[in-house]
């Protein structure tokens, strides 16, 4: 006999959220992390069919959004990663190609850690003319290499999966509306159909991307009430065209540098978000459309009698469900084991048959966010159809509440401390400035809370009170900010 696996999850989510996470994402069968080598992990196939969901959802939005793809090689050269350094600062763990067999390289390359100094170089090639621009490309399903020092599944890893857009336009204004459809892009897939709430920031000074005139993220808190980043989109102004001599000539044939943005969802984190935001006790919680398995048919059977008629009335149920993806199961574990294995996997809908309900041409219909109901054959594509905008509908309450629990403000600096110490989530405060000469504040803020300045709302910041004062400094506050600890 097959050795039975544990399949349920031992531990409460409230209770211990982390291992929580690591026993869902392996008895879910997410990713297995025993590929060997540290922060690489393989993608298994219930797990990729869920990331190839939100892969999807991107493309289509940045398509319609007149973005082309295109696919670069994974390396980049060393002189142009040295020159995104010199300008940017960004100096990851780079990982180096530098033998080839057993002879050195007479030129090391890297393992891409970022886009940038990659795509620009052929950017500066591919554009002559004013008449050439907008030009909006993108790459998607691509993975970006960064030698990280501690790597947790989807949430940190040495090999991330990666989205990227480049755009390249005449003006910073078009510039600035791209950020805007950035954002829209992000309420579009991550907040309406992944159903993951979050704030859209503007990063302070001291935070935003090396190489950006300014940065904006939207931004979640986990469970264990860590911010956490789920995409940035970047105001490049004219930096990395200067740096890497992207020109074209304007209306008066006078060559200009071109104004650039550059936008990246992070595919691991949405997925880590998604799992650890949704998911309860039991495990993964999907919305609708994104489970690899929408419906389960699990046959309730008690004598050798009833075997055949029940098992025909579930292959009926299954043909008239082919529009859905429909797992029969038909195994022979016990119906016990298959409601927890199912439920772990998140799967939406369970359909339940025994020898009744195939003698009524009935069926018992359960939710996997709670709901319970017993049906009639003829209504089944109808309360299917019901049965999944319901689920979602839950999901999305459920996420939106517990989102809404996770803002609370601070009047004082030991209000601020006393907050800190058991609260998870963001705290809104007043803060001196989010340019330069606020850096000293939010240093202070960290090494005493541990906690960052994760920004001011984009696009409209709330409204601070004239008589405001910074809650670290208690000099002039100019904005309110959102603090909370990160990952
Ligand atoms: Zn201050």
């Amino acid at each position: 006999m097959a050795k039975k696996e544990k399949k349920g999850i031992t531990v409460k989510k409230d209770e211990n959220f982390s291992e929580w996470y690591t026993q869902v994402v392996e008895r879910a069968k997410l990713a297995d992390i025993r590929f060997g080598i540290q922060g690489f992990i393989v993608n298994m196939p219930f797990g990729f069919s869920i990331i190839r969901k939100i892969y999807e959802y991107l493309e289509e939005e940045v398509e319609e959004d007149n973005h082309e793809a295109f696919l670069f090689p994974n390396v980049v050269k060393e002189i142009d990663l040295k020159k995104e350094k010199e300008h940017a600062g960004f100096n990851p763990e780079v990982f180096w190609v530098s033998e080839v067999g057993d002879k050195k390289l007479e030129e090391r390359f890297a393992l891409r850690p970022t886009g940038e100094a990659q795509i620009y170089p052929m950017y500066s090639l591919w554009f002559r003319s004013y008449k050439d621009l907008p030009f909006k490309g993108y790459q998607s399903r691509i993975s970006v290499f960064r030698a990280e020092k501690t790597t947790r599944p989807f949430i940190r890893g040495r090999e991330f999966l990666f989205f990227e857009t480049h755009d390249v336009f005449n003006t910073h204004n078009e510039s600035l509306e791209q950020i805007k459809k950035d954002l829209e892009i992000c309420n579009k897939t991550i907040r309406d159909k992944i159903k993951i709430p979050f704030l859209f920031f503007k990063r302070p000074s001291w935070d935003k991307f090396l190489g950006a005139d300014n940065s904006f993220t939207p931004d979640t808190v986990l469970p264990d009430g860590k911010r956490t980043q789920l995409a940035s989109t970047h105001d490049l102004g004219r930096n990395f065209s200067k740096a890497f001599g992207i020109r074209v000539e304007n209306e008066n044939e006078e060559e200009e540098f071109v104004w650039q943005t550059c936008f990246g969802p992070g595919i691991s984190r949405i997925m880590a978000s998604l799992i650890s935001i949704h998911g309860d006790d039991k495990g993964l919680i999907l919305p609708f459309d994104m489970a690899p398995i929408q419906i389960v048919i699990i046959p309730i059977i008690f004598s050798e009698k009833d075997n055949k008629p029940v098992l025909k009335y579930c292959v009926d149920i299954e043909k008239k469900l082919k529009e859905y993806k429909v797992k029969f199961d038909n195994s022979e574990n016990s119906p016990g084991y298959k409601f927890n294995e199912w439920e772990l996997k998140g799967v939406p809908i369970r359909i339940e048959v025994g020898p009744k309900e195939t003698k009524d041409k009935k069926i018992t219909i359960v939710l996997r966010t709670g709901e319970k109901k017993s049906i009639k054959l003829d209504s089944l594509l109808k309360e299917v159809e019901k049965s999944s905008k319901l689920i979602d509908k839950n999901i999305e309450d459920k996420a939106n509440l517990y989102f809404k629990n996770k803002t609370k403000n601070a009047k004082s600096y030991d209000e601020l401390k006393n907050i800190i110490e058991n609260y998870k989530g963001f705290i809104k405060v007043p803060f001196c400035s989010v340019e330069k000469d606020g850096e000293k504040c939010a240093n202070k803020l960290k090494e005493e809370t541990a906690a960052d300045v994760s920004g001011t709302l984009y696009p409209k910041e709330d409204k601070i009170l004239k008589e405001s004062k910074c809650i670290i400094c208690n000099k002039k506050a100019k904005h309110i900010v959102y603090v909370a600890k990160s990952y």
